[in-house]
């Protein structure tokens, strides 16, 4: 097995690999560091929890000890390395791990991301630093204000590029990339390569190798298990998998920043403490909810895909999908926040009816299909929510929810959450765990078909 010094690293970063306890690189770090030192462009397919970033911050920072701050008169505008990421979550990451290696080295990092007040970033920037960490909106408020300058950077490093394309972001990347020097090295990796994503590798980068890990593929120590529910139950569902179960540090993902409200309060009434995160939080209230939730104080996290972006949180052992994202390669980005660098984890999709064409669309991509499970009391066939029933708008098929039985209305997603809780009589909380009952393997699609009659068949 390789070690961190035979990739060629220097001492000084060594120490600090071996404080941080890493004893062997990960496969893209064997595969990327030798060739960024030599300084060759790199385009590589990484998701998040494989080590790409001190794939990109170590031969970066290495290349960087030339330009360390020694003390004496920094240079005015000696910004040398730029590391654009899709969100503040992400840039405040690779920001902390930059530091982190650094701790030996003489070079200074910082972060900047829209969210806070642009004044606290200036005397710092003033001061100078050789390694920025941004988001692009806020790297071009500072361009536009002056308060920092790129004509010195020597390293571009584009991280999770699919996503600052679904982001919107591709415009500011372009003004960015047009206000660099034109002799730089460049890095870029995306977890996927749409079409946008293989055009932009081809403007940004020059002759790049092109290093994959894993490609669209789920990390092998993720245990992947779905449970076909009716739409109605799957916040039942949830608090019940998580209270039988005695589950810990769940972060679970909502499509929408409502929703993602909505089943935190929920939760809190179900008795497990929820917190959300999601575009609409402050940053302090993110930064609030996260540390909660590394710390283990707090349970459950709900949030949307954008929030949860490069959320890092050593062996996150509990990902849920509380509704399937419809973008399939918004799964494995999900499901890449559990099992991390080698720890196991759990991924668990609560999916209805109307959301077996998503499922199908993520079998495809992770090239295997996703066992069902079904959770008995939880049969996707029956609705079973009599409490919901007279407060309901009759809308049977406004959500494509063809699974209700015939005489009771359907409830809309958004109806079932307006509704006040009220417990529903089906023993679904605070019992015991039960068994889980692994059907004989068949369409998902065909689960749904006919309400299920409670707890007979494979018992
Ligand atoms: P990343 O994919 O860069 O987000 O890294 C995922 C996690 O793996 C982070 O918590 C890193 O600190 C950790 N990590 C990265 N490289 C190594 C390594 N060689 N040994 C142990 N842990 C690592």
């Amino acid at each position: 097995m390789t070690n961190f010094a035979e990739l060629g690293l220097a001492p000084d970063i060594l120490r600090a690999l071996d404080e941080m306890g890493y004893v062997s690189p990960t496969p893209i770090q064997e595969q990327v560091i030798p060739l960024a030192l030599r300084g060759g462009d790199i385009l590589g397919a990484a998701q998040t929890g494989t080590g790409k970033t001190a794939a990109f911050a170590l031969p970066l920072i290495q290349r960087l000890l030339p330009f360390a701050n020694t003390g004496t008169s920094p240079a005015k505008h000696p910004i040398r390395a730029l590391i654009l990421t899709p969100t503040r979550e992400l840039a405040i990451q690779v920001e902390e791990s930059i530091k982190t290696y650094c701790k030996h080295v003489p070079l200074r990092s910082l972060v900047v991301y829209g969210g806070v007040n642009i004044n606290t970033q200036i005397p710092i920037l003033k001061a100078g630093v050789e390694i920025l960490v941004a988001t692009p909106g806020r790297l071009l408020d500072h361009v536009q204000n002056k308060t920092l300058m790129l004509t010195q950077v020597n390293t571009l490093v584009l991280d999770e590029a699919d996503r600052m394309l679904d982001m919107g972001f591709m415009p500011d990347l372009k003004r960015i990339v047009a206000l660099l020097p034109a002799q730089r090295v460049n890095m870029m990796f995306s977890a996927t390569f749409p079409e946008e994503i293989r055009k932009l590798a081809d403007s940004i980068l020059n002759n790049p190798a092109f290093i994959e890990v894993a490609r669209n593929a789920t990390a092998v120590t993720i245990t992947q298990v779905m449970h076909p529910v009716h739409h109605e139950r799957k916040r039942q569902l949830l608090a019940h998998l998580i209270k039988s179960r005695d589950l810990r540090q769940v972060l679970v993902f909502t499509g929408t920043k409502l929703g993602c409200n909505r089943l935190a309060n929920e939760l809190n009434k179900l008795g497990l403490h929820a917190d959300a995160i999601h575009g609409d939080k402050t940053q302090q209230e993110r930064i609030k909810a996260l540390d909660a939730f590394k710390t283990g104080t707090l349970r459950v996290l709900v949030a949307t895909d954008v929030a949860a972006r490069g959320i890092d949180i050593e062996a996150l052992p509990f990902v849920v999908n509380y509704d399937l994202p419809h973008n399939a390669e918004d799964y494995v980005h999900r499901i890449g926040r559990t099992g991390r660098a080698g720890a196991q984890g759990e991924a668990i999709s609560l999916v209805s009816e109307s959301e077996t064409r998503y499922l199908r669309d993520i079998e495809k991509l992770i090239g295997s299909t996703l066992d069902p499970v079904i959770v008995p009391g939880f049969e996707p066939g029956a609705a079973d929510v009599p409490a919901y029933q007279s407060r309901a708008p009759r809308q049977p098929e406004r959500h494509g929810e063809r699974g209700a039985p015939r005489g009771r209305p359907a409830v809309a997603r958004d109806a079932l959450f307006d509704a006040p809780y009220v417990p529903s009589d089906a023993p679904l909380l605070d019992t015991a765990p039960v068994p889980l009952r692994q059907p004989p393997k068949k369409q998902v699609a065909a689960l749904f078909r006919s309400p299920v009659k409670p707890d007979t068949a494979g018992q």
